[in-house]
């Protein structure tokens, strides 16, 4: 099976490479070409557009931004699905929108092309060891020709149901990242005001039933003063967006979402666009009066 990526960002630059490490031939393409440069270096062969991609794939992966970014790659004039064969596949793996999503499968279905949504969770660190969760809408069948292509960059690929399910598991692990995180950020100022050091808070709700990964993975950096991304808060503020656009459309009110929404905005307001989710510790800063995490 002949393979296109396209989108060699944070996670696109690592996970083609262990499709090709699996075996696979790869043809990447970027809009900042460089990057494909870069990739040429380590194996895979260069398009000059999506649609060349296409040409050249059996299956074809998009890992781009925001659903507008998507729908450009994929159904603009240079896009992949003018390239693409009848019987090849189109897996779309970036987190977008659930709805956008099943009007793609559409467009693509008209061509004979077969989609999956497959958003992943696990973040950069996930992108480089392989060890991605993959959530996966579409045909079960479909996922099953395209799981050896998969396989390489995940520790766990789950079937969510028909198109568009992945990305609603998507939404639901984003709803879940961003309350544990007001939770992380609050147990933090309650310590430090209270006078208890922040090591031995964080080593014993650690090891307790209020544990997460969010306490486990950022606490330790709050105490650093690195609030460096992994995620970045811009990427965070995509996602609740297409949460609460959903949760509004079906009249769901999602209270704790979009109060920590409204909290990233106040880091973004403060310049901190670029930093990991967990900056959300230099608001609740400002808020509680209190020092918590060390400036660099
Ligand atoms: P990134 O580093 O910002 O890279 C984005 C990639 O998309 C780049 O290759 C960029 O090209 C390309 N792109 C963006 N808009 C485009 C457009 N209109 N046309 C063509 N190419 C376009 O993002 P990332 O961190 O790799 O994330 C990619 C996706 O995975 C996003 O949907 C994100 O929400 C999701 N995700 C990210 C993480 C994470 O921890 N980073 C975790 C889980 C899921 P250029 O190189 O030219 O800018």
């Amino acid at each position: 099976m002949r393979v296109g990526f396209i989108g060699l960002g944070i996670m696109g630059r690592s996970m083609w490479q262990h499709i090709y490490r699996a075996g696979f031939p790869v043809t990447v393409w970027n809009r900042t070409r460089s990057k494909a440069e870069e990739a040429v270096k380590l194996g895979a062969e260069m398009a000059d557009s999506p649609k060349e991609v296409a040409e050249r794939s059996d299956l074809i992966i998009t890992m781009v931004g925001d659903t507008p970014d998507v729908q450009q790659v994929v159904e603009g004039e240079e896009g992949a699905l003018a390239g693409a064969r009848p019987g090849s596949i189109l897996i779309d793996m970036s987190t977008i929108a659930p709805e956008a999503t099943r009007q793609l499968a559409a467009a693509a279905a008209k061509k004979g092309v077969a989609m999956l949504d497959a958003p992943v969770s696990g973040g950069d660190i996930g992108a480089q060891q392989g060890t991605l969760s993959i959530m996966v809408g579409g045909e079960a069948e479909v996922l099953e020709k395209a799981r050896p292509v998969l396989e390489p960059m995940a520790k766990s690929i789950v079937h969510c149901g028909p198109i568009g399910a992945g990305q609603t598991v998507k939404a639901c692990n984003q709803i879940l990242a961003g309350l544990t995180l007001l939770g992380v950020v609050e147990a933090f100022a309650f310590a430090k005001k209270a006078g208890v050091e922040l090591e031995k808070m964080l080593e014993v709700t650690t090891q307790g039933a209020a544990s997460s990964w969010a306490l486990a993975n950022y606490g330790p950096r709050i105490i650093q003063g690195d609030l460096k991304p992994g995620f970045s808060v811009r990427f965070q503020q995509k996602d609740l967006r297409i949460v609460l656009q959903e949760a509004e459309q079906m009249e769901l009110p999602l209270m704790g979402t979009a109060l920590v929404q409204q909290l990233l905005r106040a880091v973004q307001a403060h310049g901190g666009n670029e930093d990991g989710t967990h900056a959300l510790i230099r608001i609740m800063e400002q808020l509680g009066q209190v020092e918590i995490s060390p400036k660099k």
